[in-house]
């Protein structure tokens, strides 16, 4: 039986009854697919953390439609208006202090709350459809790939999931950037996205701090401390290990060139393929770009690695992108995807 349903009028009339009465679907955005619930039933928000497996700690991200349901859940301010004229619809999650009808379960305790309004066309209708705030933290099981593809989430948790909306593959392909509004010194990026501290600072006239140090594998209790409490050391990570490696040339050599368990995936299609001597050196060889274009390496990056996940190799190596805006957030995905961000 399938569960991935098109977004055609009567699905959509199906998700958004799905939702109304309670229940989990997975939607697509334009970062990645998110596992929603309507936020404001505690039950409901519940099964999203018990599917993914998701420590309690780690607080949920509300998607809304338009800024009457923003300003119903958070108390708003004037860098948030400002910003969600600029860049809403789009990839930019706030966080600001919660209105009391929010769940303590969603903010995971916080007296703050991540707000989104995302610019999918499918997840836009069906935010109209069914009139209700979304939690959607991403479709996938806790510390695992984040989905990006109908068919990610399928078969990562598609036992436990009756409907899966295809919204086709995400165009942005990499988690929303999550901006603190709350500090009155500044805001803060605590997850950098595809819209840049440099462009919020454009719209504000101010200075944009960054706070997006990693944080301990499974954190203990919650710590009033914790900047962004979901950032944790190991994180976006397929099964297969992964190790980054600053430049290609360093990781195509020695033994990695004739051990056929070894997948490697280049930033871009190099000139020269490697001198791989295996028989499998075809099939071990990826990137994530033809041409060097960023966007497409972003939208490419955890598909790929679903991929090459499934393949059964023992070790995956991977380069670096440039360093500079989108590849910057690519970088900061992949250190913690292979457990060595800086805490
Ligand atoms: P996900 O939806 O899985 O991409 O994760 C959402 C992330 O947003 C969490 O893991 C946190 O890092 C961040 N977040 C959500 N709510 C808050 C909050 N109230 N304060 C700080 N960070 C938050
Ligand atoms: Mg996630």
């Amino acid at each position: 039986m399938t569960k991935i349903y098109g977004p055609g009028a009567e699905d959509l009339d199906r998700a958004a009854r799905i939702l109304a009465e309670g229940g989990i679907i997975a939607v697509p955005t334009e970062t990645v697919y998110g596992l929603a619930a309507h936020a404001l039933d505690e039950a409901a928000c519940g099964r999203i953390f018990e599917i993914k497996g998701r420590p309690l700690i780690d607080p949920l991200i509300i998607h809304i439609h338009d800024l009457i349901g923003a300003k119903s859940l958070a108390a708003w301010n004037d860098w948030a208006e400002l910003l969600a004229h600029a860049f809403w619809p789009g990839p930019l999650t706030f966080v600001l202090p919660k209105q009391s009808i929010v769940p303590a379960l969603v903010t995971a305790g916080l007296e703050t709350v991540a707000i989104r309004m995302p610019r999918h066309p499918v997840m836009r209708k069906l935010l109209i459809k069914c009139n209700l705030p979304l939690a959607a933290p991403s479709a996938n099981p806790f510390g695992y790939l984040s989905p990006t593809r109908p068919e990610h989430v399928l078969e990562a948790l598609g036992e436990n999931l009756e409907f899966i909306l295809d919204g086709g593959p995400c165009e942005i392909g990499l988690e929303s950037t999550v901006l603190d509004l709350c500090d009155p010194l500044g805001p803060a990026i605590l997850r950098p996205g595809a819209i840049s501290g440099w462009q919020i600072s454009e719209v504000l006239g101010i200075e944009i701090l960054v706070k997006t140090q990693s944080m301990p594998e499974i954190p203990a209790p919650v710590s009033k401390g914790m900047p962004s409490p979901g950032l944790m050391h190991r994180h976006y990570s397929p099964r297969t290990p992964l190790a980054i490696r600053p430049h290609l040339h360093e990781f195509c050599r020695d033994e990695a060139l004739t051990n056929e368990k070894i997948a490697f995936i280049a930033f871009q299609k190099p000139t020269e393929r490697p001198d791989f001597t295996d028989s499998a050196a075809k099939i071990r060889f990826f990137w994530l770009t033809e041409d060097g274009d960023v966007e497409e390496a972003a939208r490419n990056l955890y598909d790929l690695l679903h991929k090459v996940d499934r393949m059964n190799f023992n070790q995956i190596f991977i380069e670096l992108a440039p360093e500079s805006g989108l590849g910057a957030v690519i970088n900061e995905r992949l250190l913690r995807a292979s457990g060595s961000a800086n805490d």
